[in-house]
């Protein structure tokens, strides 16, 4: 069957059932994609181009153990069968990418198509929280790029495919990753991609998804005309420099890409903390000091909820709730809320659309930590007037003075300024601001 497979072409399933090839769908560096009826059901078939794989029989045996598995979340276009090997060719079967849904490269150039900048952090907690479940169920990515991260830029929501990448820690499948996400230990070393370096390339990917540049291609890469190999691995893997890293200046952001430039100095504080961590020498070179999945939902679930928006259409960021100039050339409004929910660690302006999540509220592991407890809600046509749904399982006791009331899940109360609300160990405090 050589390289691609024609229109019409049908085989036979591992698990017996008709694939029928109906259009190529798009093309990879391991295969191709088709659209294909299997068993009568739309669907897509990725056909490997021969010879692609070091070890084809263990990529084929690890491949059948992660369909026997089954998929570990909705968030995954996961192997559902495969065929044999036919002319040293062979593929497998997965669910098609939903309407609506595009790489998450095409959000690295274009990243307008989001409406808002919460859209991008939603696709951002969608991203980690697709690492942490792979993690917490002993599997390890291994190969993240823009290619296969899909995101659906309206609702922020993630799927990700290319999961006969995926295997078990320590696993070597004869997968290393993509150029430009590997971790530097894999660049420099060849080493076996681990939890750890998958957490250098989920770095990277947050990054780019909110910064719209890659964290280590600064001067030095646009300075030196052509990428060739030595360089790749000097920039990548042997003396990777941050382009903010706050010591070392010599790979700073190339003007010639504004946007990180602009937006990176609007970060409230704790992010640019975050990013300076993920990519400072220390966990660049020791992979067991990068962040966590836990501490990178700590982080974007704060930031989620200081994103505002001000009166000329930009959106600002808006750190303990205080006020922010917009940076919008040509506003420079001082934007205030009325309203700030005090936390114990933090402030956040209390705005429509501002959510609660767990691990804001106690102390948990990453299995609950993007559990939605509360989200604020505006009344319709009256800017002015806030209420706080319930949106977790269990009820809340709001109260202010002498006075306190029991919110049923799904039940919405009005926000009013020194009500407290009892959320696990965190007691939530709606202050007017001064
Ligand atoms: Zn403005």
């Amino acid at each position: 069957m050589g390289v691609g497979l024609q229109e019409g072409t049908r085989i036979r399933s591992r698990f017996n059932k008709e694939i029928r090839v109906l259009k190529r769908l798009g093309d990879g560096s391991q295969g191709i994609v088709y659209q294909v009826l299997y068993d009568g059901k739309p669907m897509a078939l990725k056909w490997y181009r021969p010879n692609v794989f070091v070890d084809r029989q263990r990529f084929i045996d690890n491949l059948r153990n992660n369909i026997m598995h089954g998929k570990p979340t909705d968030e995954f276009l996961w192997p559902v069968d495969m065929t044999d090997v036919v002319d040293g060719s062979f593929g497998y079967v997965m669910e098609l990418r939903p309407q609506g849904f595009v790489e998450a490269g095409d959000l690295f150039i274009n990243p307008g198509l989001f409406p808002s900048y919460r859209r991008a952090i939603d696709a951002c907690m969608g991203v980690v929280k697709a690492f942490r479940v792979l993690h917490n169920k002993g599997y390890c990515y291994q190969d993240v790029s823009g290619g296969n991260f899909f995101v659906n830029p309206q609702t922020g929501k993630v799927l990700i495919c290319d999961n006969d990448n995926v295997a078990p820690a320590g696993t070597d499948t004869g997968i290393r990753g993509t150029p430009r996400f590997m971790a530097p230990e894999i660049v420099v070393e060849n080493t076996v991609p681990s939890m750890q370096s998958d957490r250098h390339s989920m770095s990277v990917l947050i990054f780019f998804l909110l910064l719209v540049q890659h964290p280590l291609e600064g001067v030095r890469l646009t300075k030196c005309g052509v990428l060739d190999g030595p360089t790749q691995k000097r920039i990548y893997g042997s003396d990777p420099v941050f382009i903010m890293d706050p010591d070392d200046y010599t790979n700073r952001p190339d003007p010639i890409y504004p946007n990180v430039l602009k937006v990176w100095p609007c970060l409230p504080q704790h992010m640019r903390d975050m990013f300076t961590r993920a990519f400072s020498k220390t966990a660049l070179k020791n992979p067991s000091r990068r962040p966590s999945e836990l501490e990178w939902i700590r982080e974007l679930t704060r930031f989620r909820s200081e994103v505002v928006g001000c009166a000329c259409g930009n959106e600002v960021f808006m750190q303990d709730a205080k006020p922010v100039t917009c940076d919008n050339p040509g506003c420079g409004r001082e934007v205030r809320v009325p309203l700030r929910a005090e936390l114990s660690s933090y402030s956040l302006p209390f705005v429509d659309d501002m959510r609660l999540y767990r691990c804001q509220t106690c102390v948990c592991n990453a299995d609950v930590a993007l559990d939605p407890l509360a989200w604020v809600t505006g009344a319709v046509g009256r800017a002015d007037v806030l209420g706080i749904e319930n949106i977790s399982s269990e009820p809340w006791t709001v109260s202010q003075g002498a006075s306190s009331l029991v919110v049923q899940p799904g039940r919405t109360v009005q926000a009013i300024p020194d009500m407290q609300i009892d959320l696990n160990d965190e007691c939530v405090r709606v202050r007017r601001n001064a």
